[in-house]
Protein backbone atom coordinates (compact mmCIF):
# COMPACT_ATOMS: atom_id res chain seq x y z
CA UNK A 1 0.00 0.00 0.00
CA UNK A 2 2.65 2.47 0.86
CA UNK A 3 4.45 1.60 -1.85
CA UNK A 4 1.42 2.24 -4.28
CA UNK A 5 1.11 5.65 -2.40
CA UNK A 6 4.98 6.55 -3.34
CA UNK A 7 4.21 5.58 -7.18
CA UNK A 8 1.10 7.93 -7.44
CA UNK A 9 2.85 10.60 -5.54
CA UNK A 10 6.33 10.56 -7.85
CA UNK A 11 3.51 10.30 -11.02
CA UNK A 12 2.01 13.43 -9.62
CA UNK A 13 5.47 15.13 -8.98
CA UNK A 14 6.26 14.40 -12.29
CA UNK A 15 3.17 15.80 -13.72
CA UNK A 16 4.04 18.91 -11.98
CA UNK A 17 7.89 19.12 -13.30
CA UNK A 18 6.59 18.50 -16.79
CA UNK A 19 4.05 21.35 -16.71
CA UNK A 20 6.50 23.71 -16.07
CA UNK A 21 9.72 22.06 -18.17
CA UNK A 22 8.19 19.50 -20.92
CA UNK A 23 6.00 19.70 -24.16
CA UNK A 24 2.98 18.44 -22.25
CA UNK A 25 2.65 22.08 -20.85
CA UNK A 26 1.35 22.73 -24.24
CA UNK A 27 -1.84 21.06 -23.09
CA UNK A 28 -1.02 22.29 -18.72
CA UNK A 29 -3.35 24.77 -18.29
CA UNK A 30 -0.81 26.77 -16.25
CA UNK A 31 2.57 26.98 -16.36
CA UNK A 32 5.52 29.55 -14.89
CA UNK A 33 6.66 32.12 -17.01
CA UNK A 34 10.07 32.22 -17.47
CA UNK A 35 10.52 28.60 -18.10
CA UNK A 36 7.75 28.31 -21.27
CA UNK A 37 8.24 29.02 -24.84
CA UNK A 38 6.68 31.70 -26.45
CA UNK A 39 3.91 28.71 -28.19
CA UNK A 40 3.38 27.24 -24.70
CA UNK A 41 2.15 31.08 -23.36
CA UNK A 42 0.10 31.69 -26.75
CA UNK A 43 -1.71 28.16 -25.46
CA UNK A 44 -1.84 28.71 -22.08
CA UNK A 45 -2.85 32.21 -22.23
CA UNK A 46 -5.83 31.78 -24.73
CA UNK A 47 -7.68 29.09 -22.74
CA UNK A 48 -7.06 31.25 -19.44
CA UNK A 49 -6.14 34.54 -20.13
CA UNK A 50 -4.98 35.34 -16.30
CA UNK A 51 -1.43 36.50 -15.34
CA UNK A 52 -0.23 36.38 -11.25
CA UNK A 53 2.30 38.94 -10.53
CA UNK A 54 3.90 37.81 -7.00
CA UNK A 55 5.40 40.37 -4.52
CA UNK A 56 7.56 40.34 -1.40
CA UNK A 57 10.76 42.13 -0.26
CA UNK A 58 14.14 40.73 1.48
CA UNK A 59 13.48 41.30 5.17
CA UNK A 60 14.53 39.40 8.12
CA UNK A 61 12.04 36.83 8.67
CA UNK A 62 12.98 35.50 12.21
CA UNK A 63 15.87 32.88 12.93
CA UNK A 64 13.73 29.92 11.34
CA UNK A 65 12.32 31.53 8.02
CA UNK A 66 14.58 32.38 4.33
CA UNK A 67 14.57 36.16 3.98
CA UNK A 68 12.77 35.88 0.73
CA UNK A 69 10.07 34.31 2.64
CA UNK A 70 6.93 36.68 1.30
CA UNK A 71 7.79 36.66 -2.24
CA UNK A 72 8.97 32.66 -1.98
CA UNK A 73 5.02 32.55 -0.13
CA UNK A 74 3.48 34.68 -3.02
CA UNK A 75 4.97 32.85 -5.25
CA UNK A 76 3.64 29.43 -3.90
CA UNK A 77 0.59 30.43 -3.41
CA UNK A 78 0.21 32.13 -6.77
CA UNK A 79 0.72 28.96 -8.00
CA UNK A 80 -1.26 26.78 -6.32
CA UNK A 81 -4.10 29.19 -7.21
CA UNK A 82 -2.86 28.60 -11.34
CA UNK A 83 -3.58 25.26 -10.75
CA UNK A 84 -7.06 25.65 -10.00
CA UNK A 85 -8.03 28.26 -12.59
CA UNK A 86 -5.10 28.00 -15.41
CA UNK A 87 -2.92 31.09 -16.14
CA UNK A 88 0.62 32.57 -16.18
CA UNK A 89 3.13 32.82 -13.44
CA UNK A 90 6.00 35.29 -13.35
CA UNK A 91 8.45 35.09 -11.29
CA UNK A 92 8.79 36.24 -7.74
CA UNK A 93 9.44 39.93 -7.66
CA UNK A 94 11.51 40.10 -4.53
CA UNK A 95 11.80 44.05 -4.08
CA UNK A 96 9.44 45.69 -1.70
CA UNK A 97 8.74 48.63 0.37
CA UNK A 98 8.14 49.73 3.87
CA UNK A 99 8.04 47.57 7.21
CA UNK A 100 9.52 47.82 10.33
CA UNK A 101 12.56 45.92 9.32
CA UNK A 102 14.04 48.72 8.02
CA UNK A 103 18.26 48.48 8.87
CA UNK A 104 18.13 44.80 9.70
CA UNK A 105 20.96 42.60 8.27
CA UNK A 106 19.84 40.68 5.55
CA UNK A 107 16.91 43.31 4.72
CA UNK A 108 16.51 45.38 1.57
CA UNK A 109 13.50 47.88 1.50
CA UNK A 110 13.71 49.91 -1.27
CA UNK A 111 11.68 53.74 -2.01
CA UNK A 112 8.17 52.86 -3.68
CA UNK A 113 9.75 55.07 -6.81
CA UNK A 114 12.75 52.62 -7.49
CA UNK A 115 10.14 49.36 -7.81
CA UNK A 116 6.96 51.42 -9.19
CA UNK A 117 8.27 52.26 -12.70
CA UNK A 118 9.64 48.89 -12.97
CA UNK A 119 5.70 47.02 -11.93
CA UNK A 120 4.26 49.71 -14.10
CA UNK A 121 6.04 48.46 -17.26
CA UNK A 122 5.59 44.71 -16.17
CA UNK A 123 1.22 45.33 -15.58
CA UNK A 124 1.39 47.51 -19.00
CA UNK A 125 2.95 44.28 -21.12
CA UNK A 126 0.48 41.65 -19.70
CA UNK A 127 -2.04 43.55 -21.17
CA UNK A 128 -0.60 44.05 -24.74
CA UNK A 129 -0.08 40.20 -24.91
CA UNK A 130 -3.18 39.63 -24.12
CA UNK A 131 -4.01 38.75 -20.63
CA UNK A 132 -7.35 39.53 -19.58
CA UNK A 133 -6.75 39.39 -15.62
CA UNK A 134 -3.49 40.41 -13.89
CA UNK A 135 -3.56 39.03 -9.87
CA UNK A 136 -0.90 41.34 -8.53
CA UNK A 137 -0.61 39.81 -4.97
CA UNK A 138 2.21 40.74 -2.22
CA UNK A 139 3.03 38.51 0.84
CA UNK A 140 4.82 41.54 2.55
CA UNK A 141 2.28 43.38 3.83
CA UNK A 142 2.71 46.82 5.27
CA UNK A 143 0.93 49.75 4.68
CA UNK A 144 3.25 51.38 2.13
CA UNK A 145 3.62 48.23 0.23
CA UNK A 146 -0.53 47.43 0.38
CA UNK A 147 -1.33 50.69 -0.61
CA UNK A 148 1.16 50.37 -3.34
CA UNK A 149 0.16 47.21 -4.96
CA UNK A 150 -3.84 48.53 -4.38
CA UNK A 151 -2.67 52.02 -6.39
CA UNK A 152 -0.48 49.75 -8.94
CA UNK A 153 -3.77 47.84 -9.98
CA UNK A 154 -5.79 50.62 -9.97
CA UNK A 155 -4.11 52.83 -12.09
CA UNK A 156 -3.05 49.85 -14.44
CA UNK A 157 -6.66 49.61 -15.20
CA UNK A 158 -7.27 53.24 -16.14
CA UNK A 159 -4.05 52.33 -18.92
CA UNK A 160 -5.43 49.05 -19.77
CA UNK A 161 -9.25 49.31 -20.08
CA UNK A 162 -9.16 45.20 -21.67
CA UNK A 163 -7.43 44.10 -18.51
CA UNK A 164 -8.61 43.44 -15.15
CA UNK A 165 -6.44 44.02 -11.98
CA UNK A 166 -6.43 42.67 -8.74
CA UNK A 167 -3.74 44.25 -6.39
CA UNK A 168 -4.04 42.70 -2.77
CA UNK A 169 -2.20 41.27 -0.03
CA UNK A 170 -2.70 37.84 1.75
CA UNK A 171 -4.13 38.94 5.16
CA UNK A 172 -7.03 40.75 2.62
CA UNK A 173 -8.04 37.10 1.87
CA UNK A 174 -7.36 35.59 5.40
CA UNK A 175 -9.71 34.96 8.33
CA UNK A 176 -8.11 35.45 11.68
CA UNK A 177 -8.34 31.37 12.99
CA UNK A 178 -10.50 30.88 16.24
CA UNK A 179 -9.42 33.24 19.17
CA UNK A 180 -7.67 35.66 17.18
CA UNK A 181 -8.06 39.29 16.97
CA UNK A 182 -5.75 39.68 13.92
CA UNK A 183 -5.09 37.89 10.48
CA UNK A 184 -2.06 37.74 9.37
CA UNK A 185 1.59 38.68 11.27
CA UNK A 186 5.55 38.61 10.74
CA UNK A 187 7.51 35.48 10.90
CA UNK A 188 5.01 34.48 13.84
CA UNK A 189 2.14 32.11 14.01
CA UNK A 190 0.54 32.80 10.76
CA UNK A 191 3.62 33.20 8.40
CA UNK A 192 5.19 30.08 9.86
CA UNK A 193 1.90 28.18 9.28
CA UNK A 194 1.61 28.81 5.91
CA UNK A 195 5.01 27.93 5.49
CA UNK A 196 5.10 24.44 7.16
CA UNK A 197 1.54 23.63 5.27
CA UNK A 198 3.45 25.07 1.73
CA UNK A 199 7.17 23.39 2.26
CA UNK A 200 8.10 22.05 5.58
CA UNK A 201 11.79 22.40 4.76
CA UNK A 202 11.57 26.08 4.24
CA UNK A 203 11.18 26.54 8.53
CA UNK A 204 13.52 25.24 11.19
CA UNK A 205 11.83 26.01 14.61
CA UNK A 206 14.90 24.77 16.06
CA UNK A 207 17.07 27.85 15.07
CA UNK A 208 14.40 30.03 17.23
CA UNK A 209 17.41 29.88 19.85
CA UNK A 210 19.08 32.52 21.57
CA UNK A 211 22.78 33.62 22.36
CA UNK A 212 23.62 35.31 18.91
CA UNK A 213 26.69 37.89 18.90
CA UNK A 214 24.71 40.63 18.21
CA UNK A 215 28.20 42.71 16.97
CA UNK A 216 27.61 39.51 14.02
CA UNK A 217 24.00 39.46 13.07
CA UNK A 218 23.48 43.46 12.94
CA UNK A 219 24.64 46.44 11.12
CA UNK A 220 25.66 50.05 12.26
CA UNK A 221 22.38 51.18 10.89
CA UNK A 222 20.18 48.00 12.74
CA UNK A 223 18.12 50.01 15.53
CA UNK A 224 18.27 48.22 18.81
CA UNK A 225 15.67 47.96 21.80
CA UNK A 226 15.18 45.98 24.62
CA UNK A 227 12.08 44.35 23.75
CA UNK A 228 12.45 40.62 21.81
CA UNK A 229 11.73 42.08 18.46
CA UNK A 230 14.81 43.65 18.62
CA UNK A 231 17.46 42.32 21.03
CA UNK A 232 19.69 40.38 18.57
CA UNK A 233 20.38 37.60 21.45
CA UNK A 234 16.82 36.83 21.75
CA UNK A 235 15.16 33.96 19.96
CA UNK A 236 12.17 35.68 18.99
CA UNK A 237 14.36 38.61 17.29
CA UNK A 238 12.83 40.23 14.10
CA UNK A 239 9.13 38.68 14.94
CA UNK A 240 5.86 40.44 15.46
CA UNK A 241 3.00 38.00 16.67
CA UNK A 242 2.76 35.07 18.76
CA UNK A 243 5.46 32.53 19.66
CA UNK A 244 5.66 30.19 16.58
CA UNK A 245 7.43 27.59 18.60
CA UNK A 246 4.06 27.59 20.35
CA UNK A 247 1.34 27.91 18.43
CA UNK A 248 2.55 27.45 14.51
CA UNK A 249 1.68 24.48 12.82
CA UNK A 250 1.17 22.59 9.86
CA UNK A 251 -2.47 21.71 10.37
CA UNK A 252 -3.21 25.60 11.08
CA UNK A 253 -1.73 26.42 7.88
CA UNK A 254 -3.42 24.22 5.64
CA UNK A 255 -6.70 25.88 6.75
CA UNK A 256 -4.97 29.70 5.95
CA UNK A 257 -3.52 27.62 2.69
CA UNK A 258 -7.12 26.81 1.84
CA UNK A 259 -8.92 29.91 2.84
CA UNK A 260 -6.35 32.32 0.57
CA UNK A 261 -6.22 29.90 -2.44
CA UNK A 262 -10.24 29.11 -2.52
CA UNK A 263 -10.81 33.01 -2.26
CA UNK A 264 -8.46 34.41 -4.56
CA UNK A 265 -9.70 31.68 -6.99
CA UNK A 266 -12.69 32.55 -6.93
CA UNK A 267 -11.90 36.42 -7.03
CA UNK A 268 -9.62 35.77 -9.97
CA UNK A 269 -12.66 33.43 -11.87
CA UNK A 270 -15.12 36.19 -11.61
CA UNK A 271 -12.87 38.68 -13.10
CA UNK A 272 -12.65 36.48 -15.92
CA UNK A 273 -16.33 35.76 -16.63
CA UNK A 274 -16.55 39.60 -16.07
CA UNK A 275 -14.20 40.42 -19.24
CA UNK A 276 -16.28 37.48 -21.28
CA UNK A 277 -19.67 39.30 -20.46
ZN1 LIG B 1 6.56 38.05 5.88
Amino acid sequence: MKNVLVGVLMTVAATVVQTAFGEEAAEANWGLMEQMRPDQLESVMKATPIAFVPLGTYEHHGWHLPIGFDAIKAYALSQRVAQRTGGVVLPPFFYGTGGGHVGYKWTIILPEEQIRPILETTLDQLSRFGFKVVVILTGHYPREQVDMVHRLAEEAATRNPKTRYIGLSEPEVTTPLPGDRRRGDHAAKYETSIALALNPKWVRLESLAPGRDPEQVTTPETPRKSSPTHDPTHPLYAIYGQDPREHASEAAGRVIVKEIVDRLAKQTEDALSSTQK
